[in-house]
């Protein structure tokens, strides 16, 4: 990718570019968790958005979308947005940056990336991560904290690009680091590196390209139930209860907002056991604790789908180690911890029997945990 860039960018703009990435993510467990002040548990992978960049000595930004194959520019002092949605992001970053006082100048990139789009790797995070990585080495001698970059993410999604996203995206493409996946507790912000090196597994996702568009909102009417048990319970968020507080409240409580509450303090406790078992290089405990998820994102939060349960079920009979829906629900992938020599005839048996009950074809993709943003030399 590098030295397609490196053409496309000395054809385009004539001078010698430096070169930065950043990376998309999954999130192995911790589901709907964010809101409830819980913990969610990304990683970085193997999947980038790259750019060549150089200094342009104007005060123009003049960006080229390698895979969109559009050109567009804006001025560092312009309030308008550019007309294509791809660009908002860079226009984004750059603004964030400065509004935090600190420096943007002129510049020119050529970027492209393969990270899926709209799969639910988060390409428009690593964007934005790879742009605020660049102009904070380029041009404020990396003095915004790396943090601090994936708030600029996260404000760039809130004000250019009409997403209402948490910060897990942005913090996973920053902070990601090879072989290791990140709890971040959604409370205090605070994180915590844990080791991920699957020896004799692989991680591959299932995209069912499905996306079911539901009339009413679930996932406000979850958010509601949340806030609701937490408000009978006495505590802030779902976070600070337990089984036992629940069952105690049970008879205030409806049987729809009970079973959203089991979901939600049992998946706290599943993170946490997914992290003991990392500690031990224990991959069948991970893999339990993503099929009990599914099971109660499936059940008892009832954000599945069927063809998602369908996928899952594949999983489960074809033996393979850990299975569940990531993402939010109602469509999107699967992610699949599978011992490699299982991994063909999973991969096969899933396209096969999910084309044949829904006639498309699952698209596969590998991936692997691996550095987020960083500057590619
Ligand atoms: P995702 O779940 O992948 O983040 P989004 O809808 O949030 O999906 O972001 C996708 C958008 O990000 C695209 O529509 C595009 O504007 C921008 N984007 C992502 N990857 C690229 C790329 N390689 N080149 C240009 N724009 C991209
Ligand atoms: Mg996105």
């Amino acid at each position: 990718m590098k030295d397609k860039l490196r053409t496309a960018f000395i054809e385009r703009f004539s001078s010698n570019p430096v070169f930065y990435a950043s990376a998309g993510r999954i999130n192995l467990i911790g589901e709907h968790t964010d809101y409830n002040g819980g913990f969610v548990f990304p990683g970085a992978i193997d999947k980038y958005i790259m750019t060549a960049i150089n200094i342009n000595g104007t005060d123009k930004v003049r960006l080229y979308s390698v895979d969109m194959n559009q050109y567009t520019e804006f001025g560092l002092r312009e309030e308008d947005k550019p007309a294509e949605q791809w660009a908002c992001y860079v226009f984004g970053v750059c603004r964030e940056v400065i509004k935090r006082g600190f420096e943007v100048k002129g510049f020119d990139a050529v970027f492209a990336g393969d990270v899926p789009l709209g799969a639910g790797l988060s390409s428009s995070a690593a964007l934005e991560s790879c742009f605020a990585y660049a102009l904070n080495d380029l041009f404020n001698d990396n003095k915004i904290s790396i943090f601090e970059l994936a708030l600029i993410g996260q404000s760039t999604e809130h004000n250019y690009c009409g997403v209402n996203c948490g910060i897990m995206d942005q913090f996973a493409s920053v902070f990601g680091k090879k072989d290791c996946l990140m709890r971040l507790d959604c409370r205090s912000l605070e994180f915590k590196y844990f080791p991920f090196k699957p020896v004799g597994y692989k991680l591959v996702l299932v995209n069912s390209q499905v996306k079911h568009e539901l009339v009413d909102s679930p996932y406000n009417k979850r958010r509601e139930s949340c806030e609701r048990v937490a408000k009978t319970l006495g505590v802030e968020t779902l976070r600070d209860a337990d089984m036992s507080m629940l069952e105690a409240a049970k008879a205030q409580i409806s049987d729809e907002d009970y079973k959203r509450a089991v979901y939600v303090i049992g998946e706290k406790q599943r993170v946490l056991d997914v992290c003991e078992a990392l500690e031990k290089g224990d991959y069948e405990t991970v893999g339990q604790r993503m099929y009990e998820t599914h099971h109660g994102l499936s059940k008892d939060y009832e954000v599945s789908c069927e063809e998602l349960d369908f996928l899952n079920d594949v999983a489960k009979e074809c033996g393979v180690t850990g299975s569940r829906i990531m993402g939010g629900g109602f469509g999107g992938c699967t992610i699949n911890l599978v011992k490699e020599d299982l991994y063909d005839t999973f991969v096969q048996t899933a396209k096969t029997k999910f084309n044949e009950k829904y006639g498309i074809e699952p698209i596969i993709i590998d991936v692997v945990i691996s550095d987020g943003a960083h500057k590619v030399e």
